[in-house]
């Protein structure tokens, strides 16, 4: 690329050929997209307002710095090769840092190194340097004035988000790129072990089919032309002849065989010109890129034949005929297999021929046999079927079953499983005690002294089942968390249900899915979802009773089977799960609750099928999540029929999404604040509205947003459906408030879905610039659920979203379980007690204790009380005086269409 930083001469730069990883991946991601790196890294430096440059693994330039040259020429002075290196050094090795940043003697210019870990090894370094549009500094220590008009300056704050979002979007390439080379390895690895696998298999059944030629009363010819023609198919070759030479320079063609389609190699079969490769006692072997002189080639070439084995075939010690095996379509190199299997085969036929010649001389006829047997790549025995004695075992099988020869345990082995009449087959065995898997070959012959013998060849096949067990295993397990994936879970559930059947025993499937992960995976970014997802995986597998029956079914869902024989336990295991929510998750420096609704079924009880168990624990999940969420549901048919209506209400939402949310309709409810008159006494006006969602369904109808909220916010429809109220809601409030009639506020309630967006800020700030209300009038009420999760994050949002000048309130106060310490950290304007408490604040002493509490608490912090719910006068009356600010409630009026609203509140109000 260019030259290396000179004082990074020390570092090993052998590599530079074989760029890293990661250079490869970014290399592989800007050509993609037609860039090369330095242009992804400028337009990156550019939007940042940075300079910057890369270096590789050893420090090795990638790109130049990013910025004007001028302006970089002037950083460079100050940021020399050696604090490059220093501080490429600090983050590049060991395992403590992956970023620093460090002064420089600019009090506006900072140096940061941010490197790229694959594991423990850095693969790239990105030098930063930032030039501080909001430097702070003592005068005193610096000599040297800040930088200013430079191109690219950047806020302090910015510069630190600017290095986490670098460091973050690269992890998350290399991640995607290890995980995808990965696979394609994996992949061929499995192809390649598939083809190993095949073809020895079919090699094992050739052999044997040649095997059982033994026992054939066809002629020699006969038979010469069905093992060079199986030969020539499992090698996949065009032709094979067999050949006899005599005068010492002619030959005879015996028989040969082409496969379909191929012509003939000889039209005349004696007496022609014998051919270079025959007459020796070896094998020879021509492959295509075979070296040979001239008059060689023009022979082979003349036969049409691109490769060839020609083989020896010797009887008593003499050559009685070659063996040909030849391609003629297309260029062929043999390997060692192909030869090895050529010539066992060719030794078979040798034991045929011997055996027809000597048909009279058993004992020579059975040395022979004997030597080819031995031969042979599997272990071979034979066995007389009418007395069952070991007549032959070759010498694989005597190393290889020594014991099962001396117990006499072969036959219970390898033949109890022929069926019955049988004359040939194969089939597995499975030998328990020595951990082996054996494919058997069985065939009836005749043996060479008539009798009538079962012979069996055997073949190891313990490595092609291991591989199985392999490939089968990563078929079911989930590569993210290591946990079995939904296809196992289908597998097992089924098991353990008729297991349950059977027994009279019980099981459980329990459903969970996480609460809000889509917030920790929007907020920390997808790296540390995925490190929860695999915290709570090793969590849950650890609870005693269940810890090889948890699956993740995808996403953040996960099932884990209650197996019939922890049944008693399943009290023991679901406190044991709660408890491992309830406490925090370690992430990224801090701890993050993350909890989870889950649904439970029980088997065979309330359903026996896989698919019915699985939708009922689904249904009863849901219904854990509908009514708050952090639940455990069981199962029952009440929830089952509204499960449906669930289907309906969620393709239904979909569609009214879909159209713009033209079904979805805002009603206003008032609210109605105390203000003191002159003269100290208290009145009550209206002031503002509450926007309430509607949902008038065309095929569902009227629907309360009670009912279809919660289903939104699940399935991440509250958003579209919340800005859409939003949106409403502001341009109501201008238009009362250009009405002149007075100043009203408007109410609009946020999901917490909705603030863990992150552009919730922008589309907030732009609806009231849109709108051009004052941001004063615009109250935005949460729910107590907010303070689940990341405490900290939330709270920078609000402060994000009160500094647009929005009021903030805290809804349905006095319901949720989170601790009032964490509703005190959070910035809110206004409290809103939850109706709960207006119901009963005429009679009961306790709600009125709890909201003179919450008044003074509201005092203390600066909130102010809005009590929602006030049906009657009696309520009403019973808050005088309290110091409540902002009272709501169909005493006063329900929520109204807009046009009725504006009618009592906007165009008739008495104000
Ligand atoms: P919420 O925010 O607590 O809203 C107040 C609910 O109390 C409203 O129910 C309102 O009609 C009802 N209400 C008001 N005064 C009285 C009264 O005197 N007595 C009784 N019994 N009820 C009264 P609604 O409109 O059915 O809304 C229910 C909930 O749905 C709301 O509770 C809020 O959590 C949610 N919701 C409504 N609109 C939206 C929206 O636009 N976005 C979001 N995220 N949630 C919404
Ligand atoms: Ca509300
Ligand atoms: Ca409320």
């Amino acid at each position: 690329m260019q030259e290396r930083v000179s004082d990074l001469e020390s570092k090993n730069v052998a590599n530079e050929g074989s760029l890293s990883n990661f250079s490869r991946a970014l290399g592989d991601f800007a050509q993609k997209n037609g860039k090369t790196m330095q242009s992804w890294q400028d337009k990156f430096c550019e939007m940042a307002g940075i300079y910057a440059m890369c270096l590789d693994a050893s420090g090795i330039p990638l790109s130049d710095f990013s910025g004007n040259p001028h302006e970089v020429q002037i950083i460079r002075k100050y940021v020399t090769d050696v604090r490059i290196r220093n501080i490429y050094r600090r983050v590049s090795e060991g395992e403590l840092e992956d970023q620093a940043v460090e002064i420089t003697e600019v009090p506006n210019l900072k140096l940061a190194a941010v490197a790229v870990k694959n594991g423990n090894s850095t693969t790239a370094v990105w030098i930063v340097c930032g030039v501080f549009s909001d430097a702070d500094y003592d005068q005193d220590f610096y000599h040297i004035p800040p930088i200013d008009s430079f191109s690219y300056q950047i806020s302090e704050q910015k510069f630190y988000k600017t290095l986490d979002l670098l460091r973050e979007t690269l992890n998350v390439l290399i991640s995607i790129e290890t995980s995808k080379s990965q696979a394609v390895a994996n992949s061929e690895f499995s192809k390649k072990q598939e083809i190993e696998m095949t073809s020895s298999f079919r090699r094992a059944e050739t052999m044997t089919e040649i095997v059982s030629l033994l026992d054939n009363d066809d002629s020699i010819e006969e038979i010469m032309v069905v093992i060079i023609s199986k030969l020539c198919n499992y090698l996949q070759i065009s032709n094979g002849f067999t050949c006899r030479i005599h005068h010492g320079h002619l030959m005879d063609i015996v028989v040969q065989w082409t496969a379909p389609g191929v012509n003939k190699m000889f039209t005349d079969t004696t007496d022609q010109e014998l051919c270079w490769f025959l007459g020796s006692d070896q094998a020879t072997v021509i492959s295509s890129d075979t070296q040979m002189n001239a008059g060689e080639r023009e022979q082979i070439d003349s036969l049409g034949i691109k490769a060839l084995v020609a083989m020896p075939v010797i009887i008593n010690n003499s050559i009685l005929f070659y063996a040909c095996f030849s391609e003629t379509r297309e260029l062929r190199n043999w390997s060692i297999d192909d030869i090895k299997f050529v010539n066992d085969a060719i030794k078979v036929l040798q034991g045929i021929i011997t055996k027809r010649l000597q048909k009279n001389s058993l004992a020579s006829s059975f040395a022979s046999l004997e030597a080819v047997l031995d031969n042979v790549g599997s272990a071979i025995y034979v066995r007389d079927i009418n007395t069952g004695v070991l007549l032959f075992a070759n010498r694989s099988l005597k190393k290889n079953f020594k014991k099962e020869i001396t117990e006499n345990t072969l036959v219970d082995l390898f033949e109890s499983n022929i069926p019955s009449r049988s004359h040939s087959g194969n089939y597995e065995v499975n030998h328990k005690d020595r951990g082996k898997w054996y494919d058997v070959y069985y065939t009836r012959i005749k043996w060479v002294d008539g009798r009538a013998v079962s012979l069996c060849a055997i073949y190891d096949i313990t490595e092609k089942k291991l591989y199985q067990k392999r490939i089968e295993l990563q078929a079911y397990t989930d590569f993210l968390t290591g946990l079995y994936n939904r296809m196992c879970c289908e597998k097992d559930l089924a098991r353990y249900v008729d297991e349950a059947r059977q027994t009279g025993k019980h099981g459980a499937l329990m459903y969970l899915d996480l609460d809000d992960f889509k917030h920790i995976n929007d907020s920390l970014g997808h790296q540390y979802g995925d490190v929860l997802l695999q915290d709570i995986s090793k969590t849950i597998s650890r609870v005693e009773g269940i810890s090889n029956s948890c699956y993740r079914m995808g996403g953040d869902e996960f099932v884990i089977i209650i197996p019939p024989e922890s049944f008693e336990k399943m009290d023991k295991i679901i406190e044991d799960i709660k408890k491992a929510f309830a406490t925090p998750w370690y992430l990224k420096n801090s701890d993050y609750y993350c909890t989870m609704s889950m649904g439970i079924v029980r088997f065979p009880d309330q359903g026996d099928n896989v698919s019915e168990l699985i939708r009922k624990s689904d249904v009863a999940m849901y219904e854990a999540k509908k009514s708050g969420k952090n639940r455990i549901a069981e199962y029952s048919d009440k929830i089952d029929s509204s499960s449906i209506h669930r289907l309906d209400l969620e393709k239904s939402m979909y569609d009214a999404i879909n159209n713009s949310c033209d079904e979805f309709e805002v009603y206003f409810q008032p609210v109605i604040s105390e203000f003191s008159m002159k003269g100290g006494t208290k009145q009550y006006r209206h002031m503002g509205a509450e926007a309430l969602v509607r949902w008038n369904s065309s095929k569902l109808g009227f629907i309360k947003p009670d009912e279809f909220v919660p289903l939104a916010e699940y399935l991440g429809l509250i958003n579209p459906i919340g800005n859409f109220v939003l949106q409403r809601a502001c341009e109501c409030c201008r238009m009362w408030n250009e009405s002149g009639t007075g100043d009203y506020t408007v109410s609009v309630n946020l999901s917490v879905v909705q603030i863990m967006q992150t552009d919730i800020v922008d589309t907030i700030k732009k609806c009231i610039e849109e709108n051009h209300i004052k941001p004063h009038n615009l109250i935005l009420e949460l729910t107590e659920r907010l303070a689940i999760n990341d405490l900290a994050r939330t709270k920078q949002i609000l402060l994000d979203i009160k500094a647009l000048g929005v009021r903030l309130a805290l809804d349905d106060f006095g319901t949720g379980y989170s601790a009032l310490s964490s509703i005190r950290a959070l910035p809110f304007d206004i409290i809103k007690i939850d109706q709960n408490f207006a119901k009963d604040v005429a009679e009961d002493d306790y709600s009125k204790a709890f909201i003179r509490t919450i008044v003074q608490l509201g005092e203390t912090i600066d909130a102010e009380i809005c009590v929602e719910g006030i049906e009657t006068k009696a309520q009403f009356d019973a808050l005088k005086g309290m110091g409540v600010k902002y009272i709501q409630g169909y005493y006063f009026d329900q929520p109204l269409r807009r046009a009725a609203f504006e009618e009592k509140y906007v165009y008739n109000s008495k104000v």
